[in-house]
């Protein structure tokens, strides 16, 4: 052994957080992370998963504006990397500039925890190892105010009170607690049908408003999250490199559906999904106002680009066009069986919800009516060699799908 190789006293490499040169940096999209109480939940909950979490707890007060807490049981943190984590620009996660290209994690900017600390009274408890003890940091506005030992499970708890204390400009625009608190619901939403095998809690003052167990497959956590669904139909599909598996669950009265995007696991916003699901859901009659539509869709790496939008809610699709028609073909499924107007697995039914991809939906649909001789459902020809697309005489008649390379409607 080397002379100069110092024995740690901890398990884990000596520094696994390391702060990202200039010119990796510069390649980052970059922008603020924090906008409002939901994009600090989204940030330490997407910290909590790629930390390895099982369990997180969320909880706020007053819509997050005066108390946003987030406790996981993950990896945690030594002493030493709890500080460099407070740096800009910190980050375990990515290394060189190749690994941009294949992120695997949902953070990687290394931007979060500053950009937090820099506007609130913030404190991090963490340890990564019980027996050696854990660290308390308090920052207020960014000045680190103290670090203390604190014992602690493995696992990382993060607390930010009084968000926008020293930035009033920031906090003018902050909404009533209400509004707050449905944007970061909505964000809980997202994380938790990202991770159903992740057990998810939040509460907002002493209401328990979600708590979803861990769950084995998308269906059980949706109904977890959505207990008064009355009914979940699930669909996919598949096709150009991408597959599709999605929920639809019927709502009550003409709302606009809510919607909830996941893109090789990261929940997004992206406008073209939208306007893919309203276009099948306003067409979609009585019954669909207020509806609740999942859509998970994964795709290969390099046909989507994640690292478009500070905060990573955005993504570009290299084939846009491909991607709007395959969603708004496997959601006309979706709304089809969910309709009983085709043979259907539902949530309800039993063995349903097969949770491998190509059982049940539109795989099974799609053989069994091959085997009947009948013309294949919703085949396009942007994949591959499928015939062209006939309408099929048991669905509402749809405006047909835009080109590949159209541009989605608006929402
Ligand atoms: P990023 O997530 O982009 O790497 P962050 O500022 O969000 O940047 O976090 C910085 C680093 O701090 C992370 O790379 C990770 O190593 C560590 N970290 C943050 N939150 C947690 C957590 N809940 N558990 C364990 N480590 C964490
Ligand atoms: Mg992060």
């Amino acid at each position: 052994m080397p002379a100069s190789r110092i024995p740690h006293r901890y398990d884990v490499p000596v520094t696994r957080i390391r702060i990202l040169p200039d010119n990796l940096v510069n390649r980052i999209a970059a922008g603020e992370v924090v906008e409002r109480p939901s994009s600090v939940v989204k940030e330490l909950v997407e910290n909590s998963l790629d930390a390895g979490a099982t369990r997180i707890l969320i909880e706020l007060a007053n819509g997050g504006r005066s108390l946003i807490r987030v406790t996981d049981d993950g990896c945690g943190m030594d002493a030493d990397d709890a500080l460099i984590a407070l740096e800009r620009h910190a980050t375990s996660k990515i290394a060189s500039p190749d690994d941009l290209d294949r992120i695997a994690t949902l953070g990687f900017r290394g931007e979060a925890l500053p950009s937090i600390a820099a506007v609130s009274r913030f404190e991090l408890l963490t340890s990564a190892d019980p027996a050696v003890g854990g660290v308390r940091i308090t920052v207020e506005g960014g000045r680190i105010l103290g670090t203390e030992p604190a014992a602690r499970a493995r696992g990382t708890t993060i607390e930010i009170r009084d968000l926008f204390f020293n930035v009033p400009a920031r906090r003018k625009f902050l909404r009533a607690p209400e509004t707050e608190l449905r944007h970061a619901s909505e964000t809980v939403w997202g994380a938790a049908l990202s991770r159903p095998d992740v057990g998810f809690i939040l509460r907002h003052g002493n209401r328990t408003s979600l708590d979803a167990p861990p769950a084995t497959d998308l269906s059980e956590r949706l109904r977890a999250l959505w207990p008064r669904a009355a009914k979940i139909t699930r669909f996919s599909a598949a096709g150009g490199g991408a597959e599709i598996e999605g929920l639809i669950a019927p709502g009550s009265g003409n709302g606009r559906p809510s919607m909830t995007f996941l893109v090789n696991g990261r929940a997004v916003r992206d406008r073209l999904l939208v306007g893919a699901v309203l276009r099948v859901v306003r067409s979609a009659g009585a019954g669909f106002g207020g509806a609740r539509v999942v859509v998970s869709l994964r795709l290969p790496p390099d046909l989507v680009d994640v690292n478009v939008h500070p905060a990573k809610t955005e993504v570009r699709f290299a084939r846009g066009g491909a991607i709007f028609a395959l969603v708004e073909r496997a959601l006309r499924e979706g709304v089809a069986a969910s309709q009983g107007r085709v043979p259907v697995h539902r949530l309800d039914d039993g063995d349903a919800m097969a949770s491998e991809p190509g059982v049940g939906g539109y795989g099974e649909l799609l053989r069994s009516r091959r085997e009947a001789g009948a013309a294949p459902l919703f085949e396009h020809p942007a994949y591959g060699d499928s015939p062209p697309p006939s309408p099929d005489p048991v669905l509402v008649d749809l405006p047909s799908a835009p080109r590949t390379g159209a541009k989605a409607p608006s929402t």
